[in-house]
Order: structure tokens, then C-alpha cells, then sequence
């Protein structure tokens, strides 16, 4: 794992590209389970995100750069998404307060933070959400951590777990946010959250595997 918030710059472009190449596909999931304005609500969040990112680079803490990125995220995606993402980052920041960066370190942090989106949505695995993307991600990352498995090897099997924890809601009735009124009609389509962070964890492990 990077030492340093140096790496923001490339890391948030990266998403915003993922995000915006998928623009059209996550749009339409987003309509058919929600408002539809989940991708522009991404958008303008990492976009922000991306014009202080010069900002964050300079910081030389990784606990500082999440704690800024948290507030910016609280204040520029708004709805459900906004203020989960804004709760995980703004863990991760209070876990990692005077650690070294490293695998375990995050691991542990992604891990608290994911419990925290968990309470924060009221939610959990199961529920058509992007919570079902994200705890596996945060188990995997935890095992592997605890395992000493090789930071290439993981940036490779992450991706694998993000994605199959996507495809997991696809046959999911939804019983949180907008889609839980659609009953039964929500099989089938797969949840817009969970998609848009398994194509950001894919295009991270990506960007950090180069
Ligand atoms: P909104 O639903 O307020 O319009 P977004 O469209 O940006 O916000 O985000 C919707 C996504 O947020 C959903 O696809 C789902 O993954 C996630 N989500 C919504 N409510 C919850 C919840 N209570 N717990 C976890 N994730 C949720
Ligand atoms: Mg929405
Ligand atoms: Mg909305």
C-alpha cells in the first residue's frame, strides 16, 4: 500500500473514469431501483474530490487526506450514497490516526469502517445494497492481511470478490433505500450502489497493481 496520500491524484481519477465509462449502464440500474441519479451524484462527489486532490497529495498523512475527503464527500454527494461513503472514510481516517500505512493497517480500518456504513444505513449483507459488495471486500482484505498473503496476489483477488459480491444482489429482493417498494420486481437487476463500488475497487487494485 502507498505510504502516502501521494497517490489520491491517480487513484480518485481513476474512479471518476470507471465511473463515467459505466455512466450510461448504472444510470439505467439506478432508474429501475432508484431516483437514477446515482452516477451524477458519484460524479459530482469524485469530481470535487479531484479538484483538491493537489491538496490531498500534499498532505504527508494518510488519517488527514481521508478525514478532508470524508468532509468533501458529506458535501458533495447527496442521498444515501453520500453519507455512507462519508461514514467510511471518515472511519478510516480515525482508525489509521498515527498508523503507518500497510495492508493490515487498512484492513483493520476498512473493516471498522464498513461496520460503521453498516449501523449508519441501518443495513447488511443481503439487502441489495452496496454493502454487499463492500463486507466481503473487508473480510477478504482482513484474511488476507491476517494470511501475509503477497500485496500483488490480493490486488488480484480483490477484484474477484468485488465482483462476485456485485452479482450477488442481482437475485436479491431489496429491503433498503427507494428499491424496497419495488417487491419482487427487483429481481434480476443488479444494485447500482454495489456496481458502482466494485467498478472503483476493480480500477484501485488496478491502479495500485501498476
Ligand atoms: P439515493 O438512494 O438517496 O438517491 P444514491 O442513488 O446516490 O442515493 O445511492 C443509492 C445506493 O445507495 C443504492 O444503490 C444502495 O447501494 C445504497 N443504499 C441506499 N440505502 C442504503 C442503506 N440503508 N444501506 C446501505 N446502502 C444503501
Ligand atoms: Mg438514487
Ligand atoms: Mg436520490
Amino acid at each position: 500500500m502507498p505510504a502516502t496520500p501521494a497517490v489520491l491524484p491517480e487513484l480518485i481519477q481513476a474512479a471518476l473514469a470507471a465511473i463515467d465509462a459505466h455512466a450510461e449502464e448504472v444510470t439505467e440500474l439506478d432508474r429501475t431501483l432508484g431516483d437514477g441519479d446515482h452516477v451524477t451524484n458519484l460524479q459530482r462527489g469524485l469530481r470535487a474530490l479531484l479538484a483538491q486532490s493537489d491538496e490531498l497529495a500534499a498532505l504527508d498523512d494518510w488519517s488527514q487526506a481521508l478525514q478532508k475527503m470524508a468532509m468533501t464527500i458529506m458535501s458533495q454527494i447527496g442521498g444515501a450514497s453520500g453519507s455512507l461513503y462519508a461514514t467510511l472514510f471518515m472511519t478510516l481516517a480515525k482508525q489509521l490516526k498515527g498508523k503507518a500505512m500497510d495492508l493490515a493497517a487498512f484492513a483493520e480500518a476498512f473493516e471498522a469502517g464498513v461496520e460503521a456504513m453498516k449501523q449508519r444505513g441501518r443495513s447488511d449483507v443481503g439487502e441489495k445494497t452496496m454493502l454487499d459488495t463492500l463486507v466481503p471486500v473487508a473480510a477478504y482484505l482482513k484474511r488476507a492481511a491476517g494470511e501475509g498473503k503477497d500485496l500483488d496476489q490480493v490486488l488480484e483477488e480483490v477484484k474477484a470478490v468485488a465482483t462476485e459480491g456485485m452479482e450477488s444482489t442481482r437475485d436479491m429482493l431489496a429491503t433498503k433505500g427507494r428499491a424496497s417498494y419495488l417487491g419482487e420486481r427487483a429481481r434480476g437487476i443488479v444494485d447500482a450502489g454495489a456496481r458502482t463500488s466494485q467498478l472503483m475497487i476493480c480500477t484501485i487494485a488496478d491502479k495500485l497493481a501498476e
